[in-house]
């Protein structure tokens, strides 16, 4: 039996994260991770394969689809989809090969295998030769992360239906790909098809996109992702599919019911969301329960057992690597005995799309439901002069502070590198400032950082550029 002082379950970014602080701080650590590669989802088949082909097919759009043309740049470029996904493939071997480098830094062990509780303070890890092998701690960190969520009826077989992990590595552009979700992972990964020359149709239960987004901004999202040639059809719901050998068809019907039709796909991609993923992993040994969802709760990481913490996308919150990252340098420092805390309120979120989306902070529709009053700052890129010089104007920046203090609740924006822009908001958010704080600072010419500035000049009424 090898003793530790905390042991982590999952080598995600919560999983990481949390093994790299503890190593900085001194703490004996381990990270079971029963993947080929360290990163997780993030860095495997989520974040970095999906920006490799988000930013290679934005430039293929912008060679083929105008843009350069319009810039006095004539070429004839060709798609090499293979090598667009051997360099995704590349760059996410280089950086699952720098987790290992940063353990190795921090001196934490590696123990490649799956990890299972085995009452408290312990967990048994089955390795790749089969062999068990039983360790101890005084404290476990549970970071094993998410799973697509799967759709009855849309059995996923990822030859041609397809989760997000099959849609980052087709080897073909498909002639019509029918995305069912329209949240974040179906509408980045519709636009990296669209670009590269599918016609791509969004199914959506509901009768909005990205639900909980601010309601203007994914109304305009909606608006510019249809003026590119994605398709929705909204409040609609897919019932059954039949695939065949060159395609599949979906039965679809109105949400509220209605006369079913069908939909010819060569391809579907199910990204409907995700679900927490706890399979085989001995809750009930220590006690542990999960909710309906398969979400174990935490009461400020904590579980409802002593010394066993819960981070990441496998609990509460929104999925995001950030977050989990959040919650992992947190919950180590609580282990270690210092004081330290998760700051809901001022984690963003991006979805990078062209034109990308952020947001920090609370959407106009929660400020109504919690009747607080606030005030709205706007701010066009098409006022904003590098936006409008780039001939990406479209979309805007849009500020909510309280009428009372002006203390900042939310920023949306929809726009040019919206999601680098938004971090000068999370850090004012962070500090409590108000819109009148960022409209007094300087902010460089020519950027699209000024349109922040002139957004929360707009809140007292006075943004001078538009
Ligand atoms: C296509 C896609 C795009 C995304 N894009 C973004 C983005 O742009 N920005 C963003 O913030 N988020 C994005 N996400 C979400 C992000 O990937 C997750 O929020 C993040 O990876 C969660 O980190 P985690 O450590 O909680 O879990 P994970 O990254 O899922 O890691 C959990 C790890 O635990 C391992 N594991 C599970 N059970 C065991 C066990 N019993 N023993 C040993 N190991 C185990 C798994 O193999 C896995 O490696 C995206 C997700 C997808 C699918």
């Amino acid at each position: 039996m090898s003793n530790y002082d905390v042991l982590i379950i999952g080598g995600g970014p919560g999983g990481y994260n949390a093994a790299i602080r503890a190593g900085q701080l001194g703490l004996k650590v381990a990270c079971i991770e029963g993947s080929d590669t360290l990163g997780g989802t993030c860095l495997n088949v989520g974040c970095m394969p999906s920006k490799a082909l988000l930013h290679a097919s934005e430039l293929y759009e912008a060679a083929t689809g105008g843009e350069f043309v319009t810039l006095g740049i004539e070429v004839k470029p060709t798609l090499n989809l293979a090598q667009m996904m051997k360099q995704k493939d590349e760059s996410v071997t280089a950086l699952t090969k720098g987790i290992e480098f940063l353990f190795r830094k921090n001196k934490v062990e590696w123990i490649k295998g799956w990890g299972r509780l085995n009452g408290p303070g312990k967990v048994s890890v089955s390795l790749a030769d089969g062999s068990v092998r039983e360790l101890q701690a005084k404290d476990i960190v549970i970071a094993t992360g998410s799973q697509p969520t799967p759709l009855p009826g849309v059995t996923i077989d990822n030859q041609r239906i397809l989760d997000s992990t099959g849609a980052l590595s087709l080897p073909e552009v498909p002639k019509h790909l029918v995305v069912i979700g329209a949240g974040v992972i179906g509408l980045e990964l519709g636009s990296v098809w669209r670009r590269l020359g599918s016609n791509v149709t969004v199914v959506e239960y509901l009768d909005r996109i990205c639900p909980g987004l601010d309601d203007e901004t994914a109304k305009t999202l909606q608006r510019t992702l249809s003026k590119q040639g994605m398709g929705f059809k909204l409040a609609t719901k897919v019932s059954a599919a039949n695939v065949a050998d060159a395609g599949v068809t979906l039965d679809v019907q109105p949400a509220a019911g209605g006369a079913v039709e069908q939909l010819e796909a060569d391809y579907v991609l199910v990204a409907i969301g995700r679900r927490p993923y706890t399979a085989g992993l001995g809750l009930e040994s220590v006690g542990l329960v999960t909710d309906k969802r398969g979400m174990l709760d935490n009461q400020q990481l904590r579980s409802s057992v002593p010394g066993i913490w819960i981070i990441g996308d496998v609990t509460s919150g929104p999925m995001l690597a950030h977050k989990a990252e959040e919650e992992a340098i947190v919950c180590i420092e609580r282990i270690a005995g210092h004081a330290a805390e998760v700051n809901y309120g001022t984690i963003p979120g991006v979805i990078y799309t062209k034109p990308e989306v952020a947001t920090v902070g609370k959407t106009e529709e929660q400020l109504k439901a919690e009747g607080r009053a606030y005030k709205v700052g706007k701010f066009p890129f098409s006022a904003n002069s590098r936006a409008k010089i780039n001939h990406e104007g479209e979309g805007f920046v849009k500020v909510l502070a309280d009428e009372r203090t002006d203390q900042i609740l939310g920023v949306h924006i929809i726009g040019p590198s919206a999601g680098e822009l938004i971090g000068e908001y999370c850090v004012a958010m962070e500090f409590s400032a108000s819109s009148e704080d960022i409209a007094l600072i300087c902010h460089p010419h020519p950027t699209r950082s000024e349109a922040l500035r002139q957004a929360a000049m707009s809140v007292q009424g006075r943004a001078m550029q538009a």
